[in-house]
C-alpha cells in the first residue's frame, strides 16, 4: 500500500509569521493517515522542522545544488537541507526548469545528489499547453521521466509529481480522464523500467491548481496518491480540507 502525500510548495512566499499556519497544520491532522509535507522557503526551514516537530508533518527544500559543497553562491546542497531539518526535496519543478534553463539531465543529476545524501526528491514532469495542444503530452512525460528520474531511486526515496505547467497557478485542471491517462502511464514506465516492485510503490502526485473544490475529485483518480500544491498550501484553512479529502480518498 502506498501512502498517500500531500505535498505543499510554498515557492518565495513566507516568512516568520507564516510558521503559524503550520501550527495549525499540526493541530488540525494528529491523527492524519496520509503523510503531511510543507517545502517552504529555504530560510524558513530549519524554524518550520522545529515548528513541527512531534507531528506528522515532514519539511522539504524546494531545490538543491548538485554538487554537495563548493564555490556556488547563493546555492544550497542536499547536506544543508538535511541538516536544517529537511526529509523531501523537490527537483525540476516547472518554474526551475523555465527561469533557471534547468534540464532533465541537470534534474537527473541534482536528484542522485539529494538520494546520495539522504533526501527524498520529489521529481516533477509536465507539459507545456502547446505541447498538449500539439497532442505530445505522453512523449514529452515519458523524455522528462526517462531523463530526469537516476537509477539508484527505489519506492522510498522517489516521489514522481505531474503538473501540466498551463495548470500551475492559472486555476485550469486537466480532466479527471487526462489525469488518469498520465498516471496510468507514468507508473507503466517505472514499471518497465525499475519492475513492479519499485514502480508499483512509487508515489505519483498530481500538481496544478488543486483546491478544497476539486481536491476530492482529483483523488479518486487511477494511481493518484497525492497532490503537490502550491497556492493552496500558504493557508491552513485551505491546506486542511485538502489533506482531510486524502485521508478518506
Ligand atoms: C505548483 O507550483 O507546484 C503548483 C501546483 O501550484 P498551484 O497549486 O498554485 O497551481
Amino acid at each position: 500500500m502506498r501512502q498517500k502525500l500531500a505535498a505543499g510548495n510554498w515557492k518565495m512566499n513566507g516568512t516568520g509569521p507564516a510558521l503559524v499556519e503550520l501550527q495549525e497544520l499540526a493541530a488540525a491532522h494528529r491523527a492524519t493517515r496520509s503523510e503531511i509535507l510543507i517545502c517552504p522557503p529555504t530560510p524558513l526551514i530549519h524554524r518550520a522542522a522545529e515548528t513541527v516537530s512531534g507531528s506528522p508533518i515532514a519539511i522539504g527544500g524546494q531545490d538543491c545544488h548538485v554538487e554537495t559543497s563548493g564555490a556556488h553562491t547563493g546555492d544550497i546542497s542536499a547536506g544543508m537541507l538535511l541538516d536544517a531539518g529537511a526529509s523531501y526535496v523537490i527537483l525540476g519543478h516547472s518554474e526551475r526548469r523555465e527561469d533557471h534553463g534547468e534540464s532533465s539531465e541537470t534534474v537527473r543529476a541534482k536528484a542522485r545528489t539529494a538520494i546520495a545524501a539522504g533526501l527524498k526528491v520529489i521529481i516533477c514532469v509536465g507539459e507545456s499547453l502547446a505541447q498538449r495542444e500539439a497532442m505530445n503530452t505522453l512523449d514529452i512525460i515519458a523524455g522528462q521521466l526517462s531523463g530526469s528520474v537516476p537509477d539508484v531511486v527505489t519506492g522510498e526515496n522517489l516521489v514522481i509529481a505531474y503538473e501540466p505547467i498551463w495548470a500551475i497557478g492559472t486555476g485550469l485542471v486537466p480532466s479527471t480522464e487526462q489525469i488518469g491517462e498520465v498516471h496510468d502511464f507514468i507508473r507503466a514506465r517505472l514499471d518497465r523500467r525499475f519492475g513492479e516492485g519499485v514502480g508499483g510503490s512509487v508515489r505519483l502526485l498530481y500538481g496544478g491548481s488543486v483546491k478544497p473544490g476539486n481536491a476530492a475529485e482529483i483523488f479518486a483518480v487511477s494511481n493518484v496518491d497525492g497532490a503537490l500544491v502550491g497556492g493552496a498550501s500558504l493557508k491552513a484553512t485551505d491546506f486542511s480540507p485538502i489533506i482531510a479529502a486524502l485521508d478518506t480518498a
